[in-house]
């Protein structure tokens, strides 16, 4: 923190809310403490819109939206039509979708610019338990609601960076389509787009290492997906230990231990879908006193870190990385935040709602 007692630095007090992160949970928790009545800064490094708007839900959604009209063109023989043949035109997709997206994105900014919000577009740094360095301010405050999102995990599987692979972040702006995809892993991101890119007519390879697809949901719904997913053509793989990745001119390989023996598949690119990891380097949550368990946030049913006046809310707890619940943290945290003399709202988890986009 050295570098930063030699900056000058302009000093604003009692804000009585500090929001670090304009995502969706960000958004919400600055709204409620504002509706409350308190003086909230919500702080953003950018790009301002937040990942469900600009890279993930929407997104995906819209580009699912397209890839929902191919399957059904598909299928025109069975409504009584003639049957086309169905090409897809993967930058049309892509700018149907950054179409959409901006929209999104304009009006979440808008919201983020109200004028009774106070926000600053810059990183975030903690310097103390109640003190942030927002570039050349320090904004000292009695709550702080930490909502930074996420980033996707970096899994340490050799050969892999050599060969080069995308993330659900960065497939989303593909505008050549490939001829053949290798999806690492079983879960929702992994399953929607690669439905979404066998649709278009891509050959599908996914490689899961649990059992099932799905591994976290009961096991009959990912082997009742795993069937339609097989039936619509897709090369589904369960039980995959993944080992290595090699690449020449022929493609990238992915080398799996499967039933006692290695086996290899071979894909143009490949997506990396083995989930994400909470977005805290560089907070200096140590210098926040903010206490992590294996990298994680713990936090309890109201939110609370082990700072009682730090909140964490959103993908950056890794509760429940799903954005309706990402917004009620928030909303819950800000309630808090404001009504420390009531009693508080806590979450209740029997109420959480997960929804897979895939068909079925
Ligand atoms: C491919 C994909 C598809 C998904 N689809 C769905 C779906 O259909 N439905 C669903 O419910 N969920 C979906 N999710 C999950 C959902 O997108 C997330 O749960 C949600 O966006 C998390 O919101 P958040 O506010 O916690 O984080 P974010 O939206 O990531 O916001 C974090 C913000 O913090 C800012 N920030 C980070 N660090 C700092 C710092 N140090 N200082 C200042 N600002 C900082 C960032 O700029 C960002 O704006 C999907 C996820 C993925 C990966």
């Amino acid at each position: 923190m050295e570098s930063q007692s030699r900056v000058s630095m302009r000093r604003t007090h009692d804000v009585i809310v500090i929001v670090i992160g304009g995502g969706s949970a960000g958004y919400a928790a600055a709204r409620t403490a504002r509706d409350a009545g308190a003086e909230v800064a919500i702080v953003d490094q950018g790009p301002l819109g937040g990942l469900c708007i600009l890279h993930d839900c929407m997104p995906t959604k819209a580009i699912l939206g397209s890839a929902e009209v191919a399957a059904l063109l598909k299928r025109a023989k069975e409504f009584g039509l003639f049957p086309v043949s169905v090409r897809a035109d993967l930058s049309a997709v892509v700018d149907r979708k950054d179409r959409l997206v901006r929209e999104f994105a304009e009006y979440r900014i808008q919201q983020l610019r109200d004028p009774r919000l106070t926000l600053y577009q810059s990183r975030a740094v903690f310097r103390s338990p109640h003190e942030i360095t927002v570039g050349d301010t320090v904004l000292s405050s009695g709550s702080f609601i930490l909502a930074t999102g996420s980033r996707p995990r970096e899994i340490p599987i050799p050969g892999l960076a050599q060969a080069g692979y995308f993330t659900s972040d960065k497939i989303l702006d593909l505008r050549t389509q490939p001829g053949s995809l290798i999806v690492l892993g079983g879960g929702a991101v992994a399953l929607e787009l690669g439905q979404f890119f066998a649709r278009l007519g891509t050959r599908v390879t996914i490689l899961q290492r649990g059992r099932t697809l799905l591994s976290e949901m009961d096991e009959d719904v990912g082997r009742a997906l795993e069937a339609a997913l097989i039936d619509e053509g897709i090369d589904v793989v369960t039980g995959a230990q993944l080992l290595r990745v090699t690449h020449d001119a022929i493609g990238k390989t992915v080398w799996v231990m499967k039933d006692g023996r290695e086996r290899s598949y071979v894909g143009e690119e490949i997506l990396q879908a083995l989930g994400r990891r909470p977005n805290i380097e560089g907070l200096h949550l140590d210098l926040a006193e903010v206490t992590l368990d294996g990298g994680r946030i713990m936090v309890d049913g109201a939110m609370r870190t082990s700072q009682a006046h730090i909140y964490a809310v959103g993908d950056v707890n890794d509760v429940t990385p799903i954005v309706h619940l990402a917004i009620q943290q928030g909303e819950i945290a800000a309630y808090n935040a404001t009504h420390a003399d009531q009693p508080g709202k806590t979450i209740d988890h029997r109420l959480d709602m997960e929804v897979v986009f895939t068909d079925p």
